[in-house]
């Protein structure tokens, strides 16, 4: 495998920009490690035996009005608060833990997670949108004690993470019968646990909309209009995968009001970014800290032009960053810098765009006002 030996290699020679690139291209994964889980085979068996042990936690009674479903149970809207749209904590390449337990220690990455997740809340951040689903290791049962354990409010998704190809059991199986599944996690609950998805995900990367990534985004808008759950998706900007996303969801009568397209913050291309907010989406400029892409003061520069072209309403902010992701080595991790972490929004980049004239009430709809709107828009049609 290419990136095996481009990963070895690392530790013997200096990290390029292009390095980082392309391991950011393997730490996106998705093709990778499902064909790693379709070869595995057994796929249900794999899940199970990776999630660590857990306590049942009964499902509270949903509060009255508006609410969004998070791993310890239904929030009210109005409770989300400061919210980080687009996050991970644990991101693990499909099957390799379960095959190979000596890579993997939960309980010391629960630690880390419980800490980590308990600064933030003391930082004032209510909640944070967990974007991993199947193709990037989700653990429910692991991110619900994680949530619970340090009160910070954790979203978690249901859908599929591939750059091209579907594991082999969905190739052999219809978009509707993905969807069903993708509908049993947001009404059911996940992984057998009580905790329910409260949002869709899915992605589009340089290979475009493949076979295998168009059955994807069309199961997730079924899902979506079946349930009126919305969708945050992974794109490439660089390819201008946003517009070909819309594309697929407009042809399944979707209302691109209630998607984000994601990572679009890796973008200074005005041009594209106002066409995709043209069509009525949120975009996501939920990769700060990702300097390899884009450094925080052009995507600073970005969001506050937005801004100023009266787009804050439309714009939510994140970092999709995680307490541990498996497919960087830790020389990787630390050449891409010391910003990409779950605290550079609060530490730099709000300070930042009050600098570049954006106003405490932009801020607010860009932190709290949007997500919140996001999840009120709801009920299947
Ligand atoms: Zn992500």
């Amino acid at each position: 495998m290419a990136s095996q030996d481009y990963r070895q290699g690392l530790t013997e020679r200096r990290l390029s920009r292009r390095d980082l690139l392309r391991a950011g291209t393997v730490a996106g994964l998705g093709a990778a490690s499902l064909a790693l889980a379709s070869c595995a085979g057994g796929e249900e068996e794999s899940a199970v035996a990776t999630v660590a042990p857990t306590r049942e936690l009964p499902r509270p009674t949903p509060p009255p009005g508006p609410y969004v479903e998070t791993a310890t149970g239904p929030v009210s809207t109005s409770d989300l608060g400061f919210t980080l749209m687009h996050e991970h904590i644990f991101v693990l390449s499909e099957g390799v833990a379960a095959n190979f337990p000596s890579v993997w220690d939960a309980e010391a990455k629960k630690k880390e997670a419980i800490d980590l997740l308990s600064r933030l809340k003391d930082r004032g951040v209510s909640t944070l949108l967990d974007a991993t689903v199947l193709g990037s290791g989700r653990n429910v049962p692991l991110v619900q004690q994680v949530a619970q354990e340090s009160g910070l409010q954790v979203i978690v998704a249901t859908g599929l993470y591939t750059y091209d190809e579907v594991p082999h059991y969905f190739q052999a199986r219809s978009v509707d019968h993905m969807a069903d599944l993708f509908v049993q996690d947001i009404t059911e609950g996940i992984q057998r646990t009580s905790a329910r998805a409260g949002v869709l995900k899915c992605a589009t990367d340089h290979a475009g909309v493949t076979p295998g990534v168009e059955k994807v985004l069309r199961a997730v808008a079924k899902a979506h209009r079946r349930t009126g759950v919305p969708i945050t998706t992974h794109t490439e900007a660089k390819s201008q995968q946003g517009l070909a996303q819309q594309d697929v969801f407009d042809s399944e009568g979707v209302d691109l009001s209630r998607v984000i397209i994601g990572h679009c913050g890796d973008s200074e291309d005005i041009d594209y970014l106002t066409k995709l907010l043209e069509r009525g989406s949120y975009i996501g400029m939920d990769r700060f800290g990702l300097d390899v892409y884009l450094p925080t003061n052009k995507r600073v520069a970005v969001s506050a032009r937005l801004c100023g072209m009266g787009y804050a309403e439309r714009m939510v902010l994140s970092h999709d960053a995680a307490v541990y992701w498996d497919s960087f080595t830790p020389e990787v991790l630390k050449a891409l810098g010391v910003n990409w972490n779950y605290f550079h929004i609060l530490n730099d980049v709000l300070p930042a765009l009050r600098q570049a004239g954006v106003s405490e009430a932009q801020i607010q709809a860009m932190t709290v006002e949007n997500p919140r709107h996001f999840f009120e828009n709801v009920g299947g049609y």
